[in-house]
């Protein structure tokens, strides 16, 4: 068996949360380390351009970005590794954690900077111009920018698709909105709002076929009404998904207390959760705001909140 290690700080995660939990905890003497996760970077490393995040005048890819928070929090010693957390221990004063099953690590302090997943259909097109940056998104508030004048196309039907599609309709000419049953799942207020709007077009009963494109954009989907059978192209160069997000919270179940989606409830005003030195910051908690400066700044929170136990515990 391998020599368990001790660390002040661990940190579980590796998006803007992660990060900059990291730089806060390098900068206070906390020696972090840090796990980076199935997916180095996080969410932002499947966005194109963020262009909302100050200090960027310019505007910065997301994978880009995340290299510039890496090698921040590197410049102040964190100790950034590869490896995924599969199991925790939450029950002492000290944090057991797991690394891919097999290291040990005993930390003081966790940050659990997991955040949370986008969900979506699974089609093998959508999947292609997601991850080529051709016009598949799951963040309308993101991307929708860059489809101004631009005919989009948006699926879901809860509180976050008829929020995007509203935000959508200010920027496009044209959104048509993707409804799978025939009626919404949206609070009545948020529905209406959708409903009212003059250049939202909606298709109740509609299923998504396959994200149409010539290979390099979107131009379309092919769609099918699920009650009359009947198939129709709809043009558009975004396709947008608003289905839901996932939190990565799975392993912590046990131990900490989760609302009824999975997200890590946290004492209001402060990342502390319900054991003592283990803290949350980013979508890991936030299903409201879900953006990389909210994350950046709760990362923040975070280590000031381990950091302040750490003192407090030491004397
Ligand atoms: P929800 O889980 O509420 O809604 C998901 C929607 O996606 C449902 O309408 C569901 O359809 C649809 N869907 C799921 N899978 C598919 C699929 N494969 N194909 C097509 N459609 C699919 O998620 P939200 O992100 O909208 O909201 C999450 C939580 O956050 C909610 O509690 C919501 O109220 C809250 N929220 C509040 C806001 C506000 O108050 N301003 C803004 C945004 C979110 P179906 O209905 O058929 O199951």
């Amino acid at each position: 068996m391998s020599e368990i290690e001790k660390v002040k700080c661990l940190i579980i995660g590796s998006g803007p949360a992660g990060y900059t939990a990291a730089i806060y905890a390098a900068r206070a003497n906390m020696a972090p380390v840090m796990y980076q996760g199935m997916q180095p970077g996080g969410q932002l490393t499947t966005t194109n351009e963020v262009e909302n995040f100050p200090g960027y005048p310019e505007g910065v890819t997301g994978p880009e970005m995340m290299v510039q928070l890496q090698a921040q929090a590197e410049r102040f010693k964190t100790d950034v590794r590869t490896g995924w957390v599969s199991k925790v221990d939450f029950s002492g004063a000290i944090h057991k954690v797991w690394v891919d099953d097999t290291k040990e690590i005993h930390a003081d302090t966790v940050i659990i900077a997991t955040g949370a997943s986008a969900k979506y259909l699974g089609l093998e097109s959508e999947q292609h111009y997601l991850k080529i940056g051709g016009g598949v998104s799951a963040c309308a508030v993101c991307d929708g920018f860059f489809y101004r004048g631009h005919e989009t196309i948006i699926v879901g039907a809860g509180d976050s698709a008829c929020e995007e599609a509203h935000y959508l309709s200010k920027l496009a000419k044209k959104v048509t909105m993707l409804v799978r049953k025939d009626e919404f799942r949206a609070s009545k207020i948020m529905a209406e709002r959708v409903k009212k709007t003059p250049n939202i077009d909606i298709l109740f009963n509609t299923d998504t076929l396959e994200v149409l494109g010539d290979g390099q954009g979107v131009t379309g989907a092919r769609v099918k009404n699920s009650v009359t059978g009947e198939e129709q192209v709809i043009s558009a160069t975004g396709f947008f998904v608003a289905i839901g997000h996932k939190p990565n919270t799975d392993i912590f179940k046990d131990w900490l207390e989760l609302d009824e989606t999975g997200y890590i409830i946290n004492k209001p005003g402060s990342t502390k959760t319900n054991r003592e030195g283990v803290f949350v910051c980013g979508d890991a908690a936030d299903h409201v705001y879900r953006q990389a400066i909210t994350a950046a700044g709760t990362g923040c929170m975070a280590a000031l909140d381990a950091e302040r136990y750490l003192a407090a515990k030491e004397g």
